[in-house]
């Protein structure tokens, strides 16, 4: 392994410290028999400990066992017997721990040191060598102070050095998250053992070894069964049972932490997707395999982001989140169109049968940016843009953008945008003319009211308006609906019943009576020639003479089997000339300037 300079003379550093330091203090020839057969007693119960560790919840953290022993050591019989246990014990864990030789000899340093200075320490603040004593309580702490504050910061300094931008951010770690009052804990039961090993030790020498060893063999067990238990239900509860994805829960933490942990501003994404027509899904097929669609849904995440270190969760019902890391929303956009277009190729059992007649999610993406306030706003971008994804036709992934007005305006547009497109799927099985034509004039409407000076209510009602302007239609006989020439003279009355029609539809819910003006006057004509009533002028509500533009427009420019298709640049000239007798000229122009600017291909090209 490559070691930076830097790192090599911390090592030699504490070395150099910490090895005369050892031999300096180590006089083996003043111990007594007994004192031997005590340091190999001591140091086989190290070595034992060593294995059975005690790690305590939440973090693991790992209560050491050992440092009891050398501290019960320096309390009872000052630092020849202890080093003497730390030397033994690390010549032994020479062919126990496979580690490098420097290691070895770095651990060796750093104990040594602790146990000196926890030593000194000790002498300096009086306490006695005679058995545990009250009077001895201030030495204690200050000896268990010395010897973990040696520990801690002889170690911050290695991985400071090995990482210093990884050091930073575990200091501030630490700060927050209490871990300082968790190791405070761990440090002072560490005492307490020491202490309770000292009167042992005193009391029966080694009888009271064996019977602490026990009781931390004993313990070490109960506690790795209580960890890897707390483990298993931590775990647990942080994932989605159906298809083992993390959760909601788990997921907002993560974006959390992944906006605190950011060095500086990283543009990073995050994903709303949500399957199309699952409710559909479940009503044809049952609950029980809707569950195993969205089981395979989630694995099928699992997979494709797994390569990219994306993060997926199931968000709730059948919507999933994905956290993008270091991916812009332009890249997020291409990934998940790719998985979305995979998706729609997979067969799925009862696949088949949903309106799109394949697999399909909707996605709204959404970049963190600078200002972006919290995990919440950025979560509600994804999900503006998710339900925008939903009102243009389901099976495709929408990016939030700033300064629309789409979204700016109450999120509530987009939920009713999304039902009444509910209502208008009627139309695929019957008249896909009328489906295609109505997303259309919708698709121009949300321009015009992007560019109009509307208020919020007018905007709201020409987007819905559109979208439902036709729905009259669906009362239509499918023969005429279908029929490839001409219509006759009845045939056309009835067409043109689809405005009255459309307003008793209409009028059945409350909730849509302000759109009754845009679906029953939408063929109204400005010089008064229109149908059902023949209004002239500014008798015919405004936002009706402008989907009169748009919606003309539109018939115009596409296909029908009774007339000839019209090129945009022919639309156009068709609006200037009918300006003042059908049309409303206010609203032609600036109609025909949207179309040149936003569809200058289809305008050039005749
Ligand atoms: P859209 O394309 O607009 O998203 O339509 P949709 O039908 O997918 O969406 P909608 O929100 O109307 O319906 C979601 C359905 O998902 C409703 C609920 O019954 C179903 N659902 C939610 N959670 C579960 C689940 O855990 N198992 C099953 N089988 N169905 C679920
Ligand atoms: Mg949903
Ligand atoms: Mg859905």
């Amino acid at each position: 392994m490559h070691m930076k300079f830097l790192q090599k003379l911390y090592i030699f550093t504490i070395c150099i410290i910490g090895i005369p330091l050892a031999i300096y203090h180590l006089s083996p020839l003043n111990v007594t028999i007994q004192g031997w057969v005590l340091i190999y007693i001591l140091t086989g119960s190290i070595l034992l400990l060593n294995f059975f560790i005690i790690f305590l919840p939440p973090k693991g953290n790992a209560l050491s066992m050992d440092s009891s022993i050398y501290l019960a050591c320096i309390f009872l019989f000052g630092l020849d017997i202890t080093l003497l246990v730390l030397l033994l014990s690390s010549l032994l864990g020479l062919f126990i721990r496979k580690t490098t030789w420097w290691k070895h000899l770095f651990n060796f340093s750093i104990y040594t040191i602790m146990i000196v200075g926890s030593y000194y320490s000790y002498i300096l603040f009086n306490g006695t060598q005679d058995g545990t004593n009250f009077t001895n309580l201030l030495p204690y702490l200050v000896a268990l102070t010395v010897y973990f504050s040696l520990n801690v910061i002889m170690i911050s300094a290695y991985f400071f050095i090995l990482e210093p931008k990884d050091a930073v951010q575990l200091i501030r770690n630490l700060s927050k998250k209490g871990i300082i009052k968790e190791s405070i804990v761990s440090y002072v039961s560490t005492l307490l053992l020491a202490l309770v090993l000292t009167i042992l030790l005193e009391a029966n020498s080694y009888f009271g070894l064996f019977l602490f060893i026990s009781l931390v063999v004993s313990l070490s067990f109960a506690f790795t069964k209580f960890f890897t238990l707390y483990k298993e239900v931590e775990e647990k509860a942080n994932k989605d049972f159906l298809t083992d994805l993390f959760n909601h829960g788990y997921f907002k933490l993560q974006l959390d932490e992944h906006i605190k942990q950011m060095e500086s501003y990283e543009a990073f994404s995050v994903a709303i997707l949500d399957i199309d027509d699952f409710k559909k899904y479940n009503d044809l097929n049952g609950h029980l395999q809707g569950d195993e669609l969205l089981k395979y849904f989630g694995s099928y995440l699992k997979e494709k982001t797994e390569p990219f270190g994306y993060l997926p969760a199931r968000y709730g019902g059948e919507e999933f989140t994905i956290l993008m890391p270091k991916t812009d929303k332009r890249a997020a956009s291409a990934f998940l169109n790719k998985i979305r277009k995979e998706l729609n190729d997979t067969h799925f059992n009862g696949s088949d049968d949903l309106p799109l007649q394949c697999l399909s999610f909707s996605a709204g993406i959404a970049q963190y940016e600078e200002d972006t306030y919290n995990s919440a706003e950025l979560l509600n971008k994804a999900d503006k843009a998710m339900y925008y994804a939903k009102a243009q036709g389901k099976n495709t992934v929408q990016i939030y953008e700033e300064n629309s007005h789409l979204y700016n305006e109450e999120h509530f547009l987009l939920k009713e945008i999304d039902a009444l497109e509910q209502q208008l799927s009627i139309f695929l099985s019957k008249d896909m003319y009328t489906y295609q034509h109505s997303k259309r004039v919708f698709t121009y409407a949300v321009e015009m009211a992007n560019r109009l000076p509307l208020t919020s209510e007018e905007r709201r009602e020409l987007i819905l308006g559109a979208l439902i302007h036709d729905i009259g239609k669906l009362e239509i006989p499918r023969d005429i609906i279908n029929k490839k020439g001409k219509l006759d003279a009845h045939e056309w009355d009835l067409m043109k019943k689809h405005v009255t029609w459309g307003k008793e539809i209409m009028a059945s819910t409350k909730k849509y009576d302000d759109l009754i003006p845009l679906v029953e006057l939408h063929h109204e004509r400005f010089d008064g020639k229109g149908y059902p009533y023949g209004l002239v002028g500014e008798k015919i509500p405004k936002l009706a003479r402008i989907l009169c533009v748009i919606d003309s427009f539109d018939a115009m420019t596409t296909e029908r089997p009774y007339q000839r298709t019209k090129t945009f640049q022919e639309g156009i000239d068709e609006l200037n000339r009918c300006a003042g007798e059908q049309f409303d000229p206010v609203f032609v122009k600036p109609f025909i300037r949207m179309i040149q600017e936003k569809y200058p291909e289809k305008v050039n090209n005749n």
